[in-house]
């Protein structure tokens, strides 16, 4: 088998050679690389320690990632290169992260401890060294754990997320004693930190089968997730038919999770930034909001939410409510119409600002905003026209009534 490396990678492996260490690509892109996808990213594994890979690379930019780990970053023309010695994990006492780890010039001690068999394989132009059957676990489309599952997810209970985040990007199945194993040690995910299982579970929700691992596997997501408890069967698939239809993290996340307890506060424990988190509140809060296709209630729309978010939501009520497609594909027109000629329907394009109004005599204060947002809704309306001089007069016409009744 050959797998085509870039030619920086290449040139990584042969320094180390030349240098008589051994070298290998190992983990994520050997297993893509053989499934015929481009890989994110290339590391390499080497019997080199930490201080000979510096010596072997100070032609070149290096960054000391986690040197104390045996990972050195190598930058060759622009492409940053992860380097790592061989290692042995050592004593998992916390079910997260081994206490000390060893260095080793074996590699098949460092691939003993990587996760999946497809995961443990390494490759250089010697060929590819496959101690647990992953080529054939790639062949066959299977997540399997290397050695004794129990022991391998008591080491590391994020493995149990991996795995499920595997299955559903690469659309392979769980071997059967690796899914009994998943079940059984679940609640090992209480002891992982949710910056780590952020990321898996961002993962595992844009891969292409997150809608059966997410069914068959939800006691296992309720683990730190419990909130999706409530749902039943049917509401869970109808939610999760829904996200296929949305190919970005938040609206599939908002249709998941809208309507339970505090969404909001589910998202802030899960660890998302703040962005996401106004956006998803945002989002699910509008979900059950009626969009009308009319000018008038898509400017009022775009004054509240914005136009990128409320792009969103008529993304998510397309996806969820098929008897509104056609309304809502009229709304998207009318919006995009709004924001290509430019009309005015917020404050910021209103052509008057507060300082105008004071210039026009009415007093500081508190109805300054409120005399802009009366006469933004006229102008929303049509009954205005957004020009300075037209809206100055009509202030200065209904001063009285403006600022009369509050609203
Ligand atoms: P991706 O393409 O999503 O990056 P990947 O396989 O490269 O997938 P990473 O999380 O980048 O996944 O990890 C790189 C490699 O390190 C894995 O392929 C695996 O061999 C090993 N690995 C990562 N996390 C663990 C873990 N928790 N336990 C054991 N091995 C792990
Ligand atoms: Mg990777």
């Amino acid at each position: 088998m050959i797998i085509k490396v870039p030619k920086e990678v290449e040139t990584a492996l042969n320094i180390l050679h030349v240098n008589s260490y051994e070298a290998y690509i190992v983990g994520g892109c050997v297993r893509d690389s053989i499934m015929g996808k481009v890989p994110s990213d290339w590391d390499v594994a080497t019997s080199a320690k930490p201080e000979e890979i510096l010596l072997c690379f100070n032609q070149y930019r290096t960054i000391e990632t986690g040197i104390r780990h045996g990972t050195v970053t190598v930058i060759i023309s622009k492409m940053q290169i992860e380097i790592t010695t061989y290692r042995i994990d050592g004593e998992y006492s916390d079910n997260r992260r081994p206490d000390d780890v060893l260095f080793t010039d074996k590699i098949e001690f460092d691939l003993k401890r990587r996760d999946f068999t497809i995961n443990a394989l390494a490759y250089n132009k010697n060929g590819v060294i496959d101690l647990f059957g992953g080529l054939d676990d790639i062949k066959n489309k299977i997540v399997k754990c290397v050695g004794d599952s129990d022991e391998r997810f008591n080491e590391d209970g994020l493995r149990i997320l991996r795995a499920l985040r595997f299955a559903s990007v690469l659309n392979f199945d769980i071997e059967k004693n690796t899914s009994y194993s998943i079940f059984r040690n679940k609640n090992l995910l209480n002891n992982i930190s949710m910056e780590r299982i952020n990321i898996e579970l961002n993962k595992l929700i844009m891969g292409s089968n997150f809608q059966n691992i997410l069914l068959e596997y939800r006691d296992v997501i309720e683990v730190f997730l419990p909130e999706i408890q409530d749902l039943t069967k049917e509401k869970l698939e109808y939610r999760l038919n829904a996200m296929k239809a949305l190919n970005s993290l938040i609206l599939r996340l908002s249709v998941l999770l809208h309507k339970i307890d505090s969404p909001d506060k589910i998202l802030m424990n899960l660890k998302y930034d703040n962005k996401t988190v106004k956006t998803f509140k945002l989002l699910t809060e509008n979900i059950d909001e009626k969009i009308y296709p009319d000018q008038v209630s898509i400017k009022k729309w775009l004054n509240k939410i914005n136009h990128v978010n409320l792009n969103y939501l008529i993304k998510i009520k397309k996806a969820m409510f098929d008897y509104e497609y056609e309304e809502l594909t009229k709304s998207k027109k009318i919006m995009k119409d709004i924001i290509a000629t430019n009309q005015c329907y917020s404050l910021k394009t209103l052509a008057i600002n507060g300082q105008d109004i004071i210039d026009s005599g009415v007093p500081k204060g508190k109805n300054i905003g409120i005399v802009l947002n009366k006469v933004l809704n006229k102008v929303i309306e049509g009954k205005l026209e957004n020009n300075k001089d037209t809206l100055l007069i009509y202030i200065y016409d209904k001063r009285e009534e403006l600022l009369s009744s509050k609203k």
